[in-house]
């Protein structure tokens, strides 16, 4: 049997005043919130808190004295037991904890959270991204749960915290200071479920799909961001939105190439339009164009034609030519002679296949 006196230090004949003072006393020095993590402490809280709710009713006091036990008041036996029956010692102990709990301003509820941002990855084709376009995505969001509303719990399963009566916050003296801190118990919501919410296994939200309609601006590139305010998951406790982030991927192009604003292209000639110059047709984004090389074009030459590059921001950029100039790979027998003559006309001798190796050879001398 325990000896609700002693575990309160008082005598038997101690009056109601004097058992007040002595439990302020205790709980003052043993509450959680002045002893985090520290199991000894909280069960010597439960303890004179248990003994101080039998001895602070006079019935229950009595019965005690006679009996030597208290119909259920025989120890605690879970955190909600202990939670209820610390409320009940509060709510008559007010003036009592007038200084500990006595401040009222506290604030209500706990502080707003915004939402998770949500990030997706989008591949747009090579024109959608030169031209703009709108894309219909589709995002799994977080919904508040419709059945529980977010709390998470059954209609009747949601009760004022015992632990904080529903304000959220406990304030607690340190020395010559008045502190406060969010109801651990509660978490700050200032309620407890004691019955989770079915519909979403009591964590408040759901997933749903949404589509959403994209829109992509002319110009956009690869690995740039588009961050759609509030589209991410909903906040807590009045928070705000997340945000959605759309990250861009372009697929490449087989013909065009992109540098920021720049198209680069390249495009094949024969060796006689590069040996000769020709006017040769090139495609660019913004449909067929022409470009005019002149005679003795080299490999590898560049040719550059303003304003057909990619328009970004009201600007828009080149398209970057670069020739390159195919060897034919067969010949006809006609082909053949015109070219041996050019040789010859050229002072080559074909038949001497040294030639261009001792050419190289004297540079290394
Ligand atoms: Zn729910
Ligand atoms: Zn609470």
């Amino acid at each position: 049997m325990k000896d609700y006196y002693s575990i309160l230090g008082v005598s038997r004949n101690a009056t109601e005043e004097e058992i007040k003072k002595r439990y302020r006393e205790l709980a003052i020095k043993y509450h959680p919130d002045r002893n985090p993590n520290n199991k000894e402490a909280e069960e010597k809280f439960k303890e004179i808190s248990e003994a101080y709710s039998v001895l602070i009713d006079p019935k229950k006091r009595a019965q005690y004295d006679q009996f030597g036990t208290v119909d259920g008041t025989g120890g605690f036996s879970s955190e909600y037991d202990f939670a209820t029956a610390f409320s009940d010692i509060f709510s008559d102990l007010s003036s009592v904890f007038g200084d500990i709990f006595g401040d009222h301003s506290y604030h209500r509820g706990p502080r707003p959270e915004k939402g998770e941002d949500i990030g997706i990855n989008l591949t747009i084709d090579f024109k959608e991204a030169v031209f703009g376009a709108k894309k219909e995505i589709r995002i799994k969001r977080k919904k508040t749960c419709p059945k529980c509303g977010g709390s998470g719990a059954d209609k009747r399963g949601i009760e004022t915290c015992p632990y904080c009566r529903g304000r959220g916050e406990i304030s607690y003296t340190q020395g010559f200071f008045s502190m406060r801190r969010t109801c651990p118990k509660c978490g700050g919501r200032g309620v407890i479920i004691t019955k989770k919410c079915t519909y979403c296994g009591g964590v408040g939200y759901i997933y749903e799909e949404e589509k959403l309609v994209v829109n992509i601006e002319q110009g956009i590139n690869d690995g740039d961001i588009i961050r759609i305010t509030g589209k991410g998951n909903p906040g807590k406790y009045g928070g705000p939105s997340g945000d959605l982030y759309i990250y861009i991927h372009v697929k490449e192009h087989e013909f065009f190439k992109r540098k920021g604003r720049d198209i680069h292209v390249e495009i094949p000639i024969s060796i006689t339009q590069a040996a000769l110059g020709a006017t040769i047709k090139v495609p660019t984004i913004w449909g067929e164009s022409e470009i005019t090389i002149p005679p003795g074009t080299q490999n590898g030459d560049t040719f550059i034609l303003k304003h057909k590059g990619v328009e970004l921001n009201g600007m828009r950029g080149k398209q970057v030519v670069k020739v390159r100039v195919v060897i034919p790979k067969e010949l006809t027998k006609r082909q053949k002679e015109l070219l041996e003559e050019f040789a010859k006309e050229s002072g080559e001798d074909l038949s001497y296949k040294e030639s261009i190796l001792n050419k190289f050879k004297n540079i290394f001398k």
